[in-house]
Protein backbone atom coordinates (compact mmCIF):
# COMPACT_ATOMS: atom_id res chain seq x y z
CA UNK A 1 0.00 0.00 0.00
CA UNK A 2 1.28 3.71 -0.68
CA UNK A 3 2.49 4.90 2.78
CA UNK A 4 2.02 8.23 1.59
CA UNK A 5 -2.11 7.14 1.60
CA UNK A 6 -2.33 5.04 4.70
CA UNK A 7 -4.24 6.73 7.25
CA UNK A 8 -2.25 7.81 10.53
CA UNK A 9 -3.18 8.82 13.80
CA UNK A 10 -0.63 11.57 15.07
CA UNK A 11 -0.79 10.26 18.88
CA UNK A 12 -2.47 6.38 18.71
CA UNK A 13 -1.81 5.96 14.51
CA UNK A 14 1.74 4.88 15.51
CA UNK A 15 0.23 2.41 18.17
CA UNK A 16 -0.88 -1.41 17.68
CA UNK A 17 -3.97 -1.25 15.90
CA UNK A 18 -6.25 -4.15 17.17
CA UNK A 19 -8.16 -5.77 14.56
CA UNK A 20 -11.92 -6.01 14.80
CA UNK A 21 -14.96 -6.17 17.11
CA UNK A 22 -17.68 -8.66 16.71
CA UNK A 23 -21.05 -7.93 17.93
CA UNK A 24 -23.85 -10.53 17.45
CA UNK A 25 -27.65 -10.05 19.02
CA UNK A 26 -30.28 -12.58 19.56
CA UNK A 27 -33.51 -10.76 19.87
CA UNK A 28 -37.39 -10.99 19.39
CA UNK A 29 -37.41 -7.32 18.47
CA UNK A 30 -35.83 -5.12 15.34
CA UNK A 31 -31.87 -5.53 16.68
CA UNK A 32 -30.56 -2.83 14.40
CA UNK A 33 -30.08 -0.12 16.56
CA UNK A 34 -28.56 -2.01 19.41
CA UNK A 35 -25.92 -3.71 17.25
CA UNK A 36 -25.70 0.06 15.85
CA UNK A 37 -25.07 1.08 19.45
CA UNK A 38 -22.80 -1.70 20.23
CA UNK A 39 -20.25 -1.26 17.57
CA UNK A 40 -19.99 2.45 18.48
CA UNK A 41 -19.33 1.62 21.77
CA UNK A 42 -16.16 -0.83 20.28
CA UNK A 43 -15.13 1.95 17.45
CA UNK A 44 -12.02 1.67 19.34
CA UNK A 45 -11.14 -1.51 18.22
CA UNK A 46 -11.33 -1.19 14.66
CA UNK A 47 -12.27 2.29 12.52
CA UNK A 48 -11.84 1.59 8.74
CA UNK A 49 -15.10 -0.10 8.21
CA UNK A 50 -18.33 -1.89 9.74
CA UNK A 51 -20.91 -3.28 9.01
CA UNK A 52 -24.07 -5.76 10.29
CA UNK A 53 -25.82 -8.53 8.62
CA UNK A 54 -29.25 -9.55 9.75
CA UNK A 55 -31.55 -12.02 9.17
CA UNK A 56 -35.01 -10.91 7.99
CA UNK A 57 -36.57 -14.71 8.78
CA UNK A 58 -36.46 -15.81 5.08
CA UNK A 59 -32.44 -14.72 4.64
CA UNK A 60 -29.70 -12.26 5.53
CA UNK A 61 -28.90 -8.87 4.78
CA UNK A 62 -26.02 -6.96 4.81
CA UNK A 63 -24.93 -3.69 4.90
CA UNK A 64 -21.69 -2.36 5.18
CA UNK A 65 -19.65 1.25 5.19
CA UNK A 66 -16.61 3.14 5.31
CA UNK A 67 -15.18 4.65 8.24
CA UNK A 68 -16.67 5.28 11.69
CA UNK A 69 -19.89 3.82 12.65
CA UNK A 70 -22.01 6.61 13.09
CA UNK A 71 -21.37 8.41 10.24
CA UNK A 72 -21.21 5.99 8.14
CA UNK A 73 -24.44 4.67 8.98
CA UNK A 74 -26.03 7.73 9.46
CA UNK A 75 -27.50 7.94 6.40
CA UNK A 76 -29.03 4.74 6.11
CA UNK A 77 -30.66 4.99 9.70
CA UNK A 78 -32.08 8.40 8.40
CA UNK A 79 -33.82 6.93 5.41
CA UNK A 80 -35.21 3.75 7.19
CA UNK A 81 -33.04 1.80 4.64
CA UNK A 82 -30.92 -0.99 7.80
CA UNK A 83 -31.08 -4.65 7.42
CA UNK A 84 -34.29 -5.08 9.38
CA UNK A 85 -34.70 -8.42 11.92
CA UNK A 86 -34.49 -9.78 15.22
CA UNK A 87 -31.15 -11.56 14.67
CA UNK A 88 -28.02 -10.44 13.96
CA UNK A 89 -24.75 -9.36 14.08
CA UNK A 90 -21.90 -6.58 13.52
CA UNK A 91 -18.38 -5.88 12.58
CA UNK A 92 -16.15 -3.26 13.45
CA UNK A 93 -12.70 -3.72 11.13
CA UNK A 94 -9.06 -2.99 11.12
CA UNK A 95 -7.56 -5.07 8.76
CA UNK A 96 -4.13 -6.90 9.40
CA UNK A 97 -4.66 -9.57 7.08
CA UNK A 98 -6.25 -8.90 3.27
CA UNK A 99 -7.67 -5.78 2.07
CA UNK A 100 -7.87 -2.40 3.95
CA UNK A 101 -10.87 -1.37 2.23
CA UNK A 102 -15.05 -2.16 2.49
CA UNK A 103 -14.84 -5.02 0.36
CA UNK A 104 -12.74 -6.49 3.19
CA UNK A 105 -14.85 -5.41 5.74
CA UNK A 106 -17.29 -7.63 8.03
CA UNK A 107 -19.33 -9.32 8.60
CA UNK A 108 -18.83 -11.94 5.71
CA UNK A 109 -22.19 -13.37 4.22
CA UNK A 110 -22.18 -16.36 1.78
CA UNK A 111 -25.44 -18.22 0.46
CA UNK A 112 -25.49 -22.08 0.75
CA UNK A 113 -27.56 -24.78 -0.09
CA UNK A 114 -27.71 -25.06 3.90
CA UNK A 115 -28.80 -21.48 4.20
CA UNK A 116 -27.55 -17.64 4.42
CA UNK A 117 -24.38 -17.70 6.58
CA UNK A 118 -22.57 -14.90 8.05
CA UNK A 119 -19.84 -14.40 10.43
CA UNK A 120 -18.02 -11.42 12.31
CA UNK A 121 -14.52 -12.42 13.13
CA UNK A 122 -11.64 -10.93 15.25
CA UNK A 123 -8.41 -12.25 15.38
CA UNK A 124 -5.75 -13.92 12.87
CA UNK A 125 -5.88 -17.30 11.21
CA UNK A 126 -2.26 -17.79 10.75
CA UNK A 127 -2.39 -20.79 8.15
CA UNK A 128 -5.28 -19.00 6.04
CA UNK A 129 -3.36 -18.89 2.74
CA UNK A 130 -2.68 -22.65 2.79
CA UNK A 131 -6.40 -23.21 3.73
CA UNK A 132 -7.62 -20.43 0.66
CA UNK A 133 -5.01 -22.85 -1.86
CA UNK A 134 -6.83 -26.07 -0.78
CA UNK A 135 -10.08 -24.56 -0.98
CA UNK A 136 -9.45 -22.91 -4.39
CA UNK A 137 -8.27 -25.90 -5.66
CA UNK A 138 -11.80 -27.98 -5.00
CA UNK A 139 -13.44 -24.98 -6.66
CA UNK A 140 -14.38 -22.56 -3.48
CA UNK A 141 -14.23 -19.15 -5.60
CA UNK A 142 -12.93 -15.71 -3.08
CA UNK A 143 -13.70 -12.63 -3.53
CA UNK A 144 -11.31 -11.01 -1.01
CA UNK A 145 -7.84 -11.67 0.25
CA UNK A 146 -9.11 -11.95 4.08
CA UNK A 147 -8.69 -14.77 6.21
CA UNK A 148 -12.60 -14.62 7.50
CA UNK A 149 -13.44 -15.24 3.72
CA UNK A 150 -11.59 -18.29 4.28
CA UNK A 151 -12.90 -18.84 7.67
CA UNK A 152 -16.11 -18.35 6.44
CA UNK A 153 -15.65 -20.97 3.53
CA UNK A 154 -13.95 -23.23 5.65
CA UNK A 155 -16.48 -23.52 8.12
CA UNK A 156 -19.50 -23.92 5.12
CA UNK A 157 -17.72 -26.74 3.63
CA UNK A 158 -17.17 -28.52 6.99
CA UNK A 159 -20.98 -27.99 7.95
CA UNK A 160 -22.25 -29.62 4.44
CA UNK A 161 -20.14 -32.22 4.98
CA UNK A 162 -21.02 -32.91 8.60
CA UNK A 163 -23.53 -31.25 10.07
CA UNK A 164 -22.97 -27.79 12.26
CA UNK A 165 -21.72 -29.40 15.48
CA UNK A 166 -18.88 -31.51 13.79
CA UNK A 167 -18.35 -29.41 10.71
CA UNK A 168 -17.79 -26.29 13.50
CA UNK A 169 -15.57 -28.70 15.42
CA UNK A 170 -13.53 -29.86 12.17
CA UNK A 171 -13.03 -25.89 11.14
CA UNK A 172 -11.33 -25.36 14.35
CA UNK A 173 -8.83 -28.75 14.03
CA UNK A 174 -7.89 -26.90 10.51
CA UNK A 175 -7.44 -23.34 12.04
CA UNK A 176 -4.32 -21.95 13.42
CA UNK A 177 -4.11 -18.26 14.93
CA UNK A 178 -6.58 -16.29 17.09
CA UNK A 179 -10.56 -15.68 16.44
CA UNK A 180 -13.53 -14.65 18.36
CA UNK A 181 -16.57 -14.83 16.19
CA UNK A 182 -20.24 -14.59 16.03
CA UNK A 183 -21.56 -17.46 13.13
CA UNK A 184 -24.92 -17.01 11.79
CA UNK A 185 -26.17 -19.59 9.79
CA UNK A 186 -30.10 -18.86 8.85
CA UNK A 187 -31.42 -18.15 11.98
CA UNK A 188 -29.09 -19.94 14.21
CA UNK A 189 -25.93 -17.71 16.23
CA UNK A 190 -22.70 -19.31 17.51
CA UNK A 191 -20.03 -17.95 19.22
CA UNK A 192 -16.55 -19.08 18.55
CA UNK A 193 -13.70 -18.79 20.73
CA UNK A 194 -10.12 -20.47 19.72
CA UNK A 195 -9.15 -22.67 22.11
CA UNK A 196 -6.08 -20.35 23.41
CA UNK A 197 -8.14 -17.12 24.22
CA UNK A 198 -6.68 -14.82 22.20
CA UNK A 199 -8.88 -12.37 21.89
CA UNK A 200 -12.03 -11.61 24.38
CA UNK A 201 -15.54 -12.59 23.92
CA UNK A 202 -18.09 -12.49 26.44
CA UNK A 203 -21.83 -12.82 26.57
CA UNK A 204 -24.80 -11.47 28.29
CA UNK A 205 -28.17 -10.51 28.65
CA UNK A 206 -29.89 -7.53 27.02
CA UNK A 207 -33.79 -7.53 28.21
CA UNK A 208 -34.78 -11.18 26.96
CA UNK A 209 -32.24 -10.65 24.02
CA UNK A 210 -28.91 -12.81 24.04
CA UNK A 211 -25.51 -10.49 23.48
CA UNK A 212 -22.26 -11.75 22.15
CA UNK A 213 -19.45 -9.24 22.53
CA UNK A 214 -15.74 -8.90 22.23
CA UNK A 215 -15.87 -6.32 25.59
CA UNK A 216 -18.13 -6.30 28.22
CA UNK A 217 -18.24 -2.50 27.83
CA UNK A 218 -20.78 -2.99 24.81
CA UNK A 219 -23.38 -5.51 26.80
CA UNK A 220 -23.18 -2.41 29.72
CA UNK A 221 -24.06 0.79 27.16
CA UNK A 222 -26.82 -0.99 25.94
CA UNK A 223 -28.14 -1.54 29.42
CA UNK A 224 -27.36 -5.28 29.91
CA UNK A 225 -25.90 -8.11 31.52
CA UNK A 226 -22.75 -9.66 31.56
CA UNK A 227 -22.93 -13.12 32.16
CA UNK A 228 -19.61 -14.63 31.77
CA UNK A 229 -16.67 -14.72 29.03
CA UNK A 230 -17.39 -17.68 25.92
CA UNK A 231 -14.37 -19.87 27.18
CA UNK A 232 -11.22 -20.66 25.41
CA UNK A 233 -12.25 -23.25 22.73
CA UNK A 234 -16.10 -22.96 23.71
CA UNK A 235 -18.70 -22.82 20.53
CA UNK A 236 -22.34 -21.44 22.18
CA UNK A 237 -25.58 -22.01 20.18
CA UNK A 238 -27.95 -19.82 20.94
CA UNK A 239 -31.31 -20.27 19.37
CA UNK A 240 -34.63 -19.69 20.12
CA UNK A 241 -33.39 -17.48 23.17
CA UNK A 242 -31.89 -20.40 24.92
CA UNK A 243 -28.15 -20.68 25.00
CA UNK A 244 -25.79 -23.96 25.31
CA UNK A 245 -22.29 -25.02 24.93
CA UNK A 246 -22.12 -26.89 21.92
CA UNK A 247 -18.47 -28.16 22.98
CA UNK A 248 -15.44 -26.87 23.79
CA UNK A 249 -11.88 -27.45 22.44
CA UNK A 250 -9.34 -27.93 24.84
CA UNK A 251 -5.28 -26.54 24.81
CA UNK A 252 -2.82 -27.38 26.82
CA UNK A 253 -2.51 -23.66 27.69
CA UNK A 254 -4.51 -20.51 27.31
CA UNK A 255 -2.88 -17.33 25.70
CA UNK A 256 -4.82 -14.07 26.72
CA UNK A 257 -3.27 -11.20 24.52
CA UNK A 258 -1.44 -9.11 27.06
CA UNK A 259 -2.06 -6.07 25.23
CA UNK A 260 -5.83 -5.90 25.61
CA UNK A 261 -4.99 -5.06 29.27
CA UNK A 262 -2.07 -2.44 28.49
CA UNK A 263 -3.91 -0.76 25.63
CA UNK A 264 -6.54 -2.25 23.55
CA UNK A 265 -9.48 -2.70 25.26
CA UNK A 266 -12.10 -0.35 27.27
CA UNK A 267 -10.62 0.24 30.90
CA UNK A 268 -14.64 -0.28 31.83
CA UNK A 269 -14.44 -3.61 30.21
CA UNK A 270 -14.04 -7.18 32.36
CA UNK A 271 -11.79 -9.86 30.47
CA UNK A 272 -11.50 -13.19 31.20
CA UNK A 273 -12.73 -12.10 34.79
CA UNK A 274 -10.30 -9.26 35.14
CA UNK A 275 -11.16 -5.36 34.92
CA UNK A 276 -9.11 -3.66 32.51
CA UNK A 277 -8.76 -0.33 34.62
CA UNK A 278 -7.66 -2.29 37.25
CA UNK A 279 -4.63 -4.02 35.21
CA UNK A 280 -3.74 -0.78 34.06
CA UNK A 281 -3.64 1.03 37.11
CA UNK A 282 -1.74 -1.51 38.64
CA UNK A 283 0.78 -1.09 35.63
CA UNK A 284 1.74 2.00 36.89
CA UNK A 285 1.76 1.30 40.70
CA UNK A 286 4.52 -1.87 39.52
CA UNK A 287 5.74 0.91 37.29
CA UNK A 288 6.51 3.42 39.88
CA UNK A 289 7.77 1.10 42.03
CA UNK A 290 10.39 -0.44 39.36
CA UNK A 291 11.58 3.00 38.01
CA UNK A 292 10.80 5.70 40.28
CA UNK A 293 12.51 9.34 39.53
CA UNK A 294 12.70 12.37 40.76
CA UNK A 295 10.92 15.32 39.16
CA UNK A 296 7.92 17.89 39.46
CA UNK A 297 4.96 16.55 37.90
CA UNK A 298 3.81 13.32 36.51
CA UNK A 299 2.20 13.56 32.98
CA UNK A 300 0.05 11.08 30.74
CA UNK A 301 0.23 10.99 27.22
CA UNK A 302 -3.07 11.46 26.43
CA UNK A 303 -5.33 9.18 26.57
CA UNK A 304 -3.52 5.94 26.52
CA UNK A 305 -0.88 6.94 29.66
CA UNK A 306 -3.60 8.70 31.86
CA UNK A 307 -4.48 5.56 34.36
CA UNK A 308 -1.03 4.81 34.63
CA UNK A 309 0.34 8.24 34.93
CA UNK A 310 -2.41 8.26 37.90
CA UNK A 311 -1.35 5.28 39.66
CA UNK A 312 2.50 6.07 39.11
CA UNK A 313 1.99 9.65 41.04
CA UNK A 314 -0.05 8.33 43.39
CA UNK A 315 2.46 5.65 44.54
CA UNK A 316 5.41 8.06 44.80
CA UNK A 317 3.09 10.36 46.36
CA UNK A 318 3.95 13.07 43.45
CA UNK A 319 2.20 15.89 41.56
CA UNK A 320 -0.44 14.44 38.45
CA UNK A 321 -1.32 16.86 35.75
CA UNK A 322 -2.59 16.88 32.51
CA UNK A 323 0.68 18.82 30.42
CA UNK A 324 -0.31 18.00 26.83
CA UNK A 325 -3.86 19.18 26.01
CA UNK A 326 -5.76 16.43 23.47
CA UNK A 327 -7.55 18.11 20.71
CA UNK A 328 -10.39 15.71 20.55
CA UNK A 329 -11.89 17.13 17.10
CA UNK A 330 -8.67 16.22 15.47
CA UNK A 331 -9.36 14.07 13.31
CA UNK A 332 -7.64 11.18 11.14
CA UNK A 333 -5.49 12.51 8.70
CA UNK A 334 -2.82 11.13 6.37
CA UNK A 335 0.29 10.41 6.71
CA UNK A 336 2.54 13.77 5.98
CA UNK A 337 5.00 13.76 3.71
CA UNK A 338 7.44 15.56 5.17
CA UNK A 339 8.76 16.34 9.25
CA UNK A 340 7.06 19.70 9.23
CA UNK A 341 3.95 18.18 8.44
CA UNK A 342 4.42 15.57 10.67
CA UNK A 343 4.63 18.31 13.52
CA UNK A 344 1.85 19.96 12.55
CA UNK A 345 0.22 17.04 13.13
CA UNK A 346 1.21 16.16 16.12
CA UNK A 347 0.22 19.54 17.29
CA UNK A 348 -2.92 20.35 15.99
CA UNK A 349 -4.02 16.59 18.39
CA UNK A 350 -1.39 17.30 21.40
CA UNK A 351 0.01 21.14 22.77
CA UNK A 352 1.36 21.13 25.32
CA UNK A 353 -0.05 23.35 28.48
CA UNK A 354 2.61 26.36 29.51
CA UNK A 355 2.26 26.51 32.98
CA UNK A 356 2.56 22.72 33.45
CA UNK A 357 5.19 22.08 31.45
CA UNK A 358 7.51 25.18 31.75
CA UNK A 359 10.47 24.72 34.01
CA UNK A 360 9.54 21.41 35.18
CA UNK A 361 11.16 18.05 35.54
CA UNK A 362 8.46 16.17 34.16
CA UNK A 363 7.56 12.19 34.49
CA UNK A 364 5.97 11.54 31.29
CA UNK A 365 4.00 8.07 31.19
CA UNK A 366 2.20 6.30 28.37
CA UNK A 367 1.18 2.49 28.28
CA UNK A 368 3.86 1.13 25.67
CA UNK A 369 6.33 2.27 22.37
CA UNK A 370 6.33 0.65 19.03
CA UNK A 371 8.86 2.71 16.88
CA UNK A 372 9.23 5.48 19.02
CA UNK A 373 8.44 8.33 16.70
CA UNK A 374 5.20 9.79 18.46
CA UNK A 375 7.23 9.74 21.50
CA UNK A 376 10.35 11.62 19.93
CA UNK A 377 7.60 14.33 18.88
CA UNK A 378 5.85 14.84 22.36
CA UNK A 379 9.37 14.93 24.26
CA UNK A 380 10.23 18.06 21.56
CA UNK A 381 7.45 19.15 21.94
CA UNK A 382 7.62 19.59 25.55
CA UNK A 383 11.38 20.69 25.45
CA UNK A 384 10.19 23.51 23.20
CA UNK A 385 7.54 24.28 25.71
CA UNK A 386 10.73 24.67 28.30
CA UNK A 387 10.31 21.30 30.47
CA UNK A 388 13.87 21.09 32.23
CA UNK A 389 14.11 17.66 32.65
CA UNK A 390 11.92 14.78 30.57
CA UNK A 391 11.46 11.35 31.92
CA UNK A 392 10.16 8.98 29.81
CA UNK A 393 8.13 5.73 31.90
CA UNK A 394 6.55 2.91 29.96
CA UNK A 395 4.11 0.92 31.29
CA UNK A 396 4.81 -1.99 29.90
CA UNK A 397 7.64 -4.20 28.39
CA UNK A 398 9.98 -3.78 25.31
CA UNK A 399 7.87 -4.62 22.48
CA UNK A 400 10.81 -6.54 20.08
CA UNK A 401 8.92 -8.52 17.84
CA UNK A 402 6.30 -9.27 15.55
CA UNK A 403 2.51 -10.14 16.51
CA UNK A 404 1.07 -13.29 14.18
CA UNK A 405 -2.20 -13.04 16.07
CA UNK A 406 -4.33 -10.08 15.36
CA UNK A 407 -2.72 -6.99 16.39
CA UNK A 408 -0.94 -5.02 13.51
CA UNK A 409 3.09 -5.18 14.04
CA UNK A 410 4.38 -7.56 11.53
CA UNK A 411 7.87 -6.69 11.03
CA UNK A 412 11.44 -6.28 13.34
CA UNK A 413 12.68 -3.33 11.81
CA UNK A 414 9.86 -1.10 13.20
CA UNK A 415 11.00 -1.75 17.00
CA UNK A 416 13.33 0.86 18.80
CA UNK A 417 13.61 -1.35 21.46
CA UNK A 418 14.94 -4.35 19.36
CA UNK A 419 18.95 -4.40 20.09
CA UNK A 420 18.91 -1.06 21.94
CA UNK A 421 19.12 -0.68 25.61
CA UNK A 422 16.88 1.61 27.82
CA UNK A 423 19.26 4.25 27.67
CA UNK A 424 20.10 4.10 23.62
CA UNK A 425 16.55 4.05 23.28
CA UNK A 426 15.60 7.31 25.61
CA UNK A 427 18.34 8.75 23.57
CA UNK A 428 16.31 8.30 20.11
CA UNK A 429 13.21 9.84 21.61
CA UNK A 430 15.35 12.48 23.07
CA UNK A 431 14.53 12.06 26.67
CA UNK A 432 16.83 12.10 30.16
CA UNK A 433 15.74 9.33 30.81
CA UNK A 434 13.92 6.07 29.84
CA UNK A 435 12.66 2.95 31.73
CA UNK A 436 10.34 0.10 30.51
CA UNK A 437 8.11 -1.56 32.94
CA UNK A 438 9.57 -5.64 33.56
CA UNK A 439 7.87 -8.45 32.17
CA UNK A 440 7.08 -9.91 35.89
CA UNK A 441 5.64 -6.27 36.67
CA UNK A 442 3.41 -6.45 33.28
CA UNK A 443 1.80 -9.97 34.84
CA UNK A 444 1.73 -9.11 38.24
CA UNK A 445 -0.13 -6.31 37.01
CA UNK A 446 -2.63 -7.85 34.88
CA UNK A 447 -3.39 -10.51 37.50
CA UNK A 448 -3.34 -13.98 35.37
CA UNK A 449 -0.92 -16.27 35.73
CA UNK A 450 2.20 -16.30 32.80
CA UNK A 451 0.84 -19.53 31.37
CA UNK A 452 -2.06 -17.63 31.06
CA UNK A 453 -0.84 -15.13 29.00
CA UNK A 454 0.45 -14.76 25.43
CA UNK A 455 3.67 -12.24 25.58
CA UNK A 456 5.20 -13.31 22.13
CA UNK A 457 6.13 -9.73 20.99
CA UNK A 458 7.99 -9.16 24.22
CA UNK A 459 9.96 -12.06 24.10
CA UNK A 460 9.74 -13.08 20.40
CA UNK A 461 8.92 -16.64 21.55
CA UNK A 462 5.32 -17.51 20.90
CA UNK A 463 2.75 -19.87 21.97
CA UNK A 464 1.76 -21.81 18.92
CA UNK A 465 3.73 -22.62 16.59
CA UNK A 466 4.99 -19.63 13.84
CA UNK A 467 6.88 -20.56 11.12
CA UNK A 468 10.80 -19.14 11.47
CA UNK A 469 10.12 -18.32 15.12
CA UNK A 470 10.63 -19.83 18.72
CA UNK A 471 7.78 -21.55 20.23
CA UNK A 472 7.82 -21.11 24.09
CA UNK A 473 5.63 -24.16 25.22
CA UNK A 474 4.42 -27.48 22.98
CA UNK A 475 0.90 -27.20 22.69
CA UNK A 476 -1.85 -29.51 21.20
CA UNK A 477 -4.96 -29.32 21.00
CA UNK A 478 -7.41 -32.08 22.66
CA UNK A 479 -10.37 -32.73 20.48
S1 LIG B 1 2.15 -11.34 20.17
FE1 LIG B 1 1.75 -9.57 21.54
S2 LIG B 1 0.13 -8.39 20.59
FE2 LIG B 1 0.15 -10.41 19.60
S3 LIG B 1 -1.33 -11.66 20.73
FE3 LIG B 1 0.65 -12.03 21.67
S4 LIG B 1 0.78 -10.48 23.31
FE4 LIG B 1 -0.88 -9.84 21.95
Amino acid sequence: MDSQLQDYDPINGLKPSENCAVIGIYGNEPVFLKIYTALRTLQHRGQEASGVAIFDGNKINALKVDGLVYEGFRPFIEKDSVPKGSIGIGHNRYSTAGMKNITGAGPFLIYTAMGDMAISHNGEITNYESIRDDLKEKGVPFITKTDTEVMLNLIARYIRQRGIKAGIRQAMETLQGSYSAVLMVQDRMYAIRDPMGFRPLVMGRVGNDIIISSESSAIDVLGGEVIRDVQPGEVLEVYNGDVNTLFTVRAHRISHCMFEYVYFARPDSVIDGIEVYNSRYNLGVNLARESPVEADVVIPVPDSGRTQALSYARELKMEYSEGLFKNRYSERTFIMPGDKERDTAVKLKLNPIKSVVQGKRIVLVDDSIVRGTTMRRIVTLLRNFGAKEIHVRIASPKIIAPCYFGVDMKTRDQFVALNRSDEEVSKEVGADSLAYLSIDGLIRSIGLQKKSLCLGCLTGEYPIKVNGEKEDVQTTLEF
